[in-house]
């Protein structure tokens, strides 16, 4: 009767690990006459060759006979839908990726615009070119509050502020400035560096409302970099029927996760969605009266769905 080959007796697998398992199966079934090396690895490369045979198979770049994803349109890995684009992101991490709309790069303030101040001092509603000054590419916070042109909803974005160590005052008075979305909610920038202050005051918190996580701001006169997805409300009409949500991360660490904001943030209130809201609107700036004023660089966004 013929002798079957041991090749045939045993499983082939693609993994290197089992094709040693089976060489030592091999050895242990082989005949004496096939135990010289040269047989083994003969038989060994028939193995290997079997197994990368088989990964020559294309891997299929989509399907149409799969389930539909309850919610939407689309099958599970549905050949249809559409590829998400290419984006090229920044050569050094905080930097604008490519699809970035740029606010501040050092260069100018164009984005901005500012409000005329009376001759108190007050803001009248005259809006007028941006009055912060740039100082060696860095954006200076002095002289009021500052507004993007353009509106924004969702967004990711990023700034990078830095307070002086000898700034004036202390706790909310020292190194204070905030970003608010929609010009209504602040997601706020602090001087936390061993100066105490109410918990839902701090850098990264939503402003009254939800401390951040974590105290994660750097020594005062270092730069801080805050990256924010701001999703804003959902709205049937001027009406909202959805808060908004942020997530923050405050030098890279996450000191919001998908926090609900509960309306508008106020100085020593409490708010709600009641009453009108926008579909979208300028990003303030805060200028709280810092001296030595708060500096900024690097403001970059990428408006999302
Ligand atoms: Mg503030």
């Amino acid at each position: 009767m013929a002798r079957r080959s041991p090749l045939f007796l045993l499983p082939v697998d693609d993994s290197s690990t089992s094709l040693l398992a089976t060489l030592a199966k091999l050895a242990r079934l082989c005949p004496p006459s096939m135990k010289k090396p040269t047989s083994l690895l003969f038989v060994l490369a028939l193995s290997s060759t079997a197994a990368f045979a088989a990964d020559d198979k294309p891997s299929p770049i989509g399907y149409s006979d799969t389930p539909i994803i309850p919610g939407t349109q689309w099958k599970v890995h549905d050949i249809d839908r559409p590829r998400p684009e290419a984006v090229k992101p920044a050569d050094k991490l905080g930097q604008p990726p490519a699809d970035a709309i740029i606010l501040f790069d050092g260069k100018n303030a164009d984005a901005f615009v500012s409000k005329k101040l009376d001759e108190k001092g007050k803001p009248t509603k005259e809006m007028i070119p941006c009055v912060w000054k740039i100082d060696n590419g860095e954006l200076v916070v002095e002289g009021g509050d500052s507004w993007t042109k353009e509106s924004f909803a969702s967004c990711q974005y990023h700034i990078e502020w830095k307070s002086e160590p000898h700034t004036k005052g202390n706790s909310q008075k020292k190194g204070n400035s905030g970003t608010f979305f929609m010009d209504l909610y602040e997601c706020q920038m602090l001087d936390c560096d061993n100066n105490p202050t109410y918990a839902d005051g701090m850098t990264g918190c939503i402003y009254g409302q939800t401390p951040p996580l974590v105290n994660a701001v750097k020594k005062s006169g270092e730069w801080q970099t805050y990256d924010i997805i701001f999703t804003a409300p959902k709205l049937e009409g001027d009406k909202v029927v959805e808060p908004a949500y942020v997530t923050t991360f405050v030098n890279g660490v996450c000191v919001q996760v998908h926090t609900k904001i509960m309306g508008p943030t106020k100085h020593k209130n409490v708010t709600d969605y009641s009453g009108s809201f926008p579909a979208a609107a300028p990003i303030r700036i805060q200028d709280h009266k810092n001296d030595p004023p708060v500096r900024l660089r690097n403001i970059w966004l990428r408006k999302l769905p």
